[in-house]
């Protein structure tokens, strides 16, 4: 039998073409072909984020959790208040980054598939001290449940408090305008819907999170400092060869071959796509009777279905599933584990049909399956 299809919400499949540029005996991180593919990638990067020209983007070897550690490192010190609104597993996370920090947290909690209101949100910066930042999850993988970061970002930006977005499972996919929205870090990982192998933490930093990282009064450790890193991003994106600390080159490679491809039909088309695939994943799960995490629609990521397993069925389907060439995921959101399941849907599945329609085969013939 063939390989299983990757249908978690991520690693995920990756495009012929990200295969190729990054399998490839290991390219020296000084090689001019290194040095042209990392500055395009940095270019590519303010593309996707829709970002402006004096934020800058980092790349560094790590992974999703690297990226928000270093968010987090960079922007706060002991003392600082910080909002942190809550959708699950990984807005968990970072609370504890903050609190490791020696942050002082203003939590904003939130049921199993719901998120705090905007308004909510307001009162939380409204009460107490002049909070630092306010830190939320784009897009919360352990519920499928997305935030709209707009009113967010401008929230925190009408109250000059810094706004950082783990866009782990949305970047790329989701809608983010991180200019026009004034929002200060979005951050990521190479292996959801950037479309890469894992092995990247990715963020941008807008000029007020750099001017943050200045004023800080103890520096972050040295291999998640903006400090540090900065002036080797300014060199490689004007295509200088620059060292700090050994880049994962055959990832650099591919995540300018990545880059590129999401920007062939523009960055506008490829949100259209994650839509038009999680549309027509949420039909094919109405048809089958299988309900979302997320409370109301407009919560619904376009990464990820979170789906309740229907009466009678258990985690023991995630196994049927694979009998049926298919890999999804369990829970893991510790209030509700086992009583649902994820199914990922971004990056190149999310532009082949065919992908979305084996899943959903599996899935269903994995449900008529005897236990
Ligand atoms: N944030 C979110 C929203 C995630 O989905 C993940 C990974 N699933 C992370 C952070 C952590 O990323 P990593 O596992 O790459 O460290």
């Amino acid at each position: 039998m063939s390989r299983p299809l990757l249908m978690i919400p991520g690693p995920i499949e990756i495009s012929p073409a990200v295969l190729e540029a990054f399998s490839q005996p290991p390219p020296g991180h000084l090689e001019a072909r290194v040095v042209e593919a990392f500055g395009s990638a940095l270019e590519r990067m303010r593309r996707v984020w829709l970002a402006g020209g004096s934020a800058q983007p980092f790349v560094v070897a790590g992974s999703g959790t690297t990226a928000m550690d270093m968010a987090a490192a960079n922007l706060v010190g002991r003392g600082d208040r910080v909002v942190v609104v809550k959708t699950g597993y990984f807005s968990d996370r970072m609370e504890e980054m903050l609190r490791r920090l020696g942050a002082t947290i203003d939590a904003i909690d939130a049921e199993p598939g719901d998120a705090p209101s905007p308004e909510a949100v307001a009162e939380r910066l409204d009460a107490g001290p002049k909070a630092k930042a306010l830190f939320a999850t784009h897009v919360d993988t352990s519920t499928g449940v997305r935030v709209d970061p707009a009113p967010l970002a401008a929230l925190a930006r009408a109250r000059e408090v810094l706004s950082v977005f783990d866009g782990v499972c949305a970047t790329g996919a989701e809608r983010f305008e991180m200019e026009a929205w004034g929002a200060d870090v979005y951050l990521t990982a190479s292996q959801k819907a950037i479309g890469l192998p894992p092995g990247l933490a990715l963020l941008v930093a807008s000029e007020r999170a750099l001017a943050a990282r200045e004023g800080l009064a103890a520096a972050p450790p040295m291999s998640l400092d903006w400090l540090q890193w900065r002036p080797i991003m300014q060199a490689y994106e004007a295509r200088r060869p620059s060292y700090f600390a050994t880049p994962a080159t055959n990832l650099v490679m591919a995540l300018d071959t990545g880059l590129g491809e999401m920007l062939a039909g523009g960055i506008e088309e490829r949100f259209a796509a994650h839509e038009r695939a999680a549309e027509r994943m949420r039909r094919a799960w109405d048809d089958l009777g299988l309900r979302p995490v997320p409370v109301r629609r407009e919560l619904l990521a376009w990464t990820l279905s979170a789906l309740w397993f229907p009466d009678g069925v258990d985690a023991a389907l995630v196994g049927r599933i694979l009998r049926e060439g298919v890999i999804v995921a369990g829970g893991l959101h510790p209030a509700i584990r086992t009583r649902y399941f994820r199914v990922g849907h971004m990056g190149y599945a999310a532009t082949r049909p065919e992908m979305l329609d084996r899943t959903v085969d599996a899935v269903r013939r994995g449900l008529a399956a005897k236990p």
